[in-house]
C-alpha cells in the first residue's frame, strides 16, 4: 500500500481501478523542410493550415459536446483554445519561420508556443492558462505528428485516472461514466483543469510529485478529494474504511442537495444572505444553481487578458449585461478594476519593487489612468439602468481617495446625462475594506461610504504582512490571528454605528470554521466562491447566534493564532462533523 499527498482540489470519496494516461510528449525530430526551396515551405505552409484547421475543428466538436454538460465558463476556455489556432500573431510566426527560415511547421509551432509560455509564466493570471497552452499545442502536434492518443474511449470499467497533468480539453473529455476521478503530478487549486473538475464535479487531487511513477495502470486506487489523499493497493481494512467514508460523502452530498431552496437561517431565525463571488459573468448561473442569492464581488479586473488588453466601454457594458440578466432583480456588486499585483497587469505598466504596495488597484485608476477609471464607470452607471447594480472601490487606503473616487463617480453622472444617457442616480458607492488603515479609519469611512465589503484575503495579507502568494510564508498567512478578528470586529462596529451594511467576500466567508464567529459578529451578508454556499449553508442551520456570540466572545479573548485556528476548528467539527474526515 502506498499513501501520496497533494492538494485537493474537488471533494468526493472515490475507489477505481488506476488508468495511467499516456503523457509522452510528442518529440519534434526533424528541423527544416528539406530541400530548402520555395515550393517545400509552400507544401509545409499547407500541411500547417491544415492542421490548424483540423485541430480548430476538434476543439468546436468537443465544445458541441460538451456544452450543456459543463458550466459555461469551461465552454469559454474551449472557445479559447480555438480562437488560439487563428491567434494572427501565432499565425503570422510560424508562417514566417516556415517561408522565410524554412523551418518545419512542428518545430515553428513548438517555437511559438515555447514563447508563449515564457510570457505567460511571468503572470499570475496566465501562468494559470499554460495548460490550455500546453492543451493548444498537443492538440497541433498531434495533427501534424499524426498520432492519435484515444484509448480513453475504450473504458469499460470504473477508473481513477492518473497522469503527470491534465489539460482543460482533457478534462473536459474525460468520460464521466467510467471516469471516477483523477490524480496529477502537477497542478493548482485555481488552474482551469481544477476548474473544469470542479464544474464536472470530478473528485481530483493534484500537485500529488510523482504518482505517475507510483502505478503502471490496472492497481486498485482510493482518491480521497478531501484530505488530498491518493492510496495505491489499499490493504483490507484501509478499503473497508474508506467504503464506508464514500457512502457517506454520497449521504453528504444529498443532504446539502436537499438545502438548496432552504434558508441560511440560524437555529433562533436569524437570516443569514449568501452571495457569491465571480470573476466572468457566466458564472452567474452557476452561483444560483448553487442557491447564491445574489453577486456580492465581481473582480471586472478579469475582463483584461492579453488578447483584451484594453477593453472598451461597451465591452464592459456587454459583460455587466450579461450578468445582470441572469441575475434578474438580484444584486450585482461590481468591483471596479483592481489591477496590478497578483492580477492582471495592464500593457505598459512599470516594473515595480513591491507590486502589493504600489500603484495598483484604486491607486492606479486614480493616479494614472482616470481615463481606464472613467470608462468603466460609466459603463457601470450604465449598466445600473438595467438592474440591481453596486459599485465597490478595492484597496481604499485613506478618505481622500473614497473622495476623490465619489467625484469622478458625479462626474461621470454629468457626463452621461447630457448625453442623455439612462442610469440610476442613487446607486450606491461602497468600499472594500482590505488595507489595515482603512479597518482603522472605518467609523469615518462609513460617514462616506453607502456599505463595506470586508476583502480578508488582502486584509490579511497586509496586517500581518504577509505575502497571500508566497508559498514561503504560506504557513505565517493566518486569518484567525487574533489580529484580524480585532479588525474586523472595528470595522462592523463602525458599519453598525453608521447604519451602513457590511459584508465579507474574502475567502473566509466561504470556511465553515469562520461561520461561527462572523455570526456571532453580527455578520448577515457573506459573499463566497459558489461552491461554497451549500455547505455554509448547511453550518448556519445548524448553529444559534447566542452559541455564536458566545464562541465569538471566546475567540477574541484569545492571545494567539493557532490557539484561536485550534478552537475555530474543534467548534465547526462539533457542530458538522461532516465537514471534517468522514
Ligand atoms: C480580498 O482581498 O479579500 C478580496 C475579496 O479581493 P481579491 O481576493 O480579489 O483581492
Ligand atoms: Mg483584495
Amino acid at each position: 500500500m502506498k499513501v501520496r499527498r497533494g492538494i485537493p482540489v474537488v471533494d468526493g470519496v472515490v475507489i477505481g481501478e488506476a488508468f495511467l494516461l499516456d503523457a509522452e510528449h510528442y518529440r519534434v525530430t526533424q528541423r527544416f523542410v528539406k530541400p530548402r526551396t520555395p515550393e517545400a515551405a509552400e507544401l509545409e505552409l499547407k500541411r500547417f493550415q491544415q492542421a490548424a484547421t483540423a485541430a480548430r475543428r476538434e476543439t468546436e466538436e468537443l465544445q458541441a459536446k460538451v456544452s450543456g454538460e459543463v458550466s459555461s465558463d469551461v465552454a469559454s476556455i474551449l472557445a479559447y483554445i480555438g480562437m488560439l489556432y487563428e491567434d494572427p500573431d501565432f499565425l503570422a510566426y510560424v508562417e514566417r519561420r516556415i517561408g522565410r527560415d524554412h523551418f518545419t511547421a512542428e518545430h515553428a509551432v513548438s517555437r511559438r508556443v515555447a514563447i508563449y509560455r515564457k510570457e505567460w509564466e511571468r503572470h499570475e493570471v496566465t501562468r494559470n492558462r499554460l495548460a490550455d497552452l500546453d492543451d493548444f499545442e498537443r492538440r497541433l502536434l498531434k495533427h501534424l505528428l499524426g498520432e492519435k492518443h484515444e484509448t480513453l474511449k475504450d473504458l469499460k470499467a470504473p477508473v481513477i485516472v492518473i497522469a503527470r497533468d491534465l489539460t482543460p480539453t482533457q478534462a473536459a473529455s474525460l468520460p464521466l461514466e467510467w471516469v471516477r476521478g483523477f490524480a496529477t503530478d502537477q497542478g493548482g487549486k485555481t488552474s482551469h483543469t481544477a476548474i473544469l473538475a470542479q464544474s464536472r464535479r470530478i473528485p481530483a487531487v493534484v500537485g500529488l510529485g510523482s504518482i505517475t511513477g507510483d502505478t503502471v495502470g490496472g492497481e486498485l486506487v482510493i482518491l480521497d478529494g478531501r484530505e488530498g489523499r491518493v492510496i495505491i493497493d489499499p490493504d483490507p481494512q484501509t478499503l473497508a474504511k474508506y467504503e464506508d467514508r464514500q457512502a457517506k460523502f454520497a449521504r453528504y452530498l444529498l443532504e446539502l442537495e436537499e438545502l438548496r431552496t432552504l434558508p441560511a437561517e440560524t437555529r433562533d431565525g436569524h437570516r443569514v444572505n449568501l452571495f457569491a463571488n465571480i470573476e466572468f459573468p457566466e458564472e452567474v448561473a452557476d452561483a444560483l444553481k448553487h442557491g447564491a442569492e445574489g453577486i456580492g464581488l465581481y473582480r471586472t479586473e478579469f475582463l483584461y487578458d492579453k488578447d483584451h488588453p484594453d477593453p472598451s466601454e461597451e465591452d464592459h457594458l456587454a459583460a455587466y449585461g450579461r450578468a445582470i440578466e441572469l441575475l434578474g432583480d438580484r444584486p450585482l456588486v461590481i468591483r471596479t478594476l483592481d489591477l496590478g499585483a497578483d492580477k492582471f497587469t495592464p500593457e505598459g505598466y512599470e516594473v515595480e519593487a513591491n507590486p502589493f504596495l504600489g500603484c495598483r488597484s484604486i491607486r492606479y485608476c486614480l493616479l494614472e489612468r482616470q481615463d481606464v477609471f472613467r470608462r468603466q464607470l460609466r459603463a457601470i452607471l450604465r449598466a445600473s439602468a438595467r438592474g440591481d447594480v453596486r459599485i465597490m472601490l478595492p484597496m481604499v487606503s485613506s478618505l481622500e481617495e473614497l473622495v476623490e473616487a465619489r467625484a469622478l463617480v458625479e462626474d461621470v453622472k454629468q457626463e452621461l446625462r447630457a448625453e442623455g444617457l439612462p442610469f440610476r442616480a442613487d446607486v450606491p458607492v461602497g468600499i472594500m475594506i482590505e488595507v489595515p488603515s482603512a479597518a482603522l479609519m472605518a467609523d469615518v469611512l462609513a460617514q462616506n461610504a453607502d456599505f463595506f465589503s470586508i476583502g480578508t484575503n488582502d486584509l490579511v495579507q497586509y496586517s500581518l504582512a504577509v505575502d497571500r502568494v508566497n508559498s514561503r510564508v504560506a504557513s505565517l498567512y493566518q486569518p484567525a490571528h487574533p489580529a484580524i478578528f480585532r479588525l474586523l470586529l472595528g470595522t462592523i462596529e463602525a458599519a453598525r454605528r453608521h447604519r451602513i451594511p457590511v459584508s465579507i467576500c474574502g475567502e473566509l466567508s466561504g470556511e465553515p470554521h469562520f461561520t461561527l464567529p462572523l455570526v456571532g459578529l453580527g455578520m448577515r451578508d457573506l459573499s463566497m466562491a459558489s461552491a461554497t454556499i451549500p455547505k455554509i449553508k448547511r453550518f448556519i442551520r445548524s448553529i444559534s447566534a447566542v452559541e455564536a456570540g458566545r464562541a465569538t466572545d471566546a475567540v477574541l479573548g484569545l492571545a494567539d493564532a493557532t490557539a484561536s485556528q485550534e478552537f475555530l476548528h474543534r467548534r465547526a467539527r462539533e457542530i458538522d462533523p461532516a465537514l471534517y474526515g468522514l
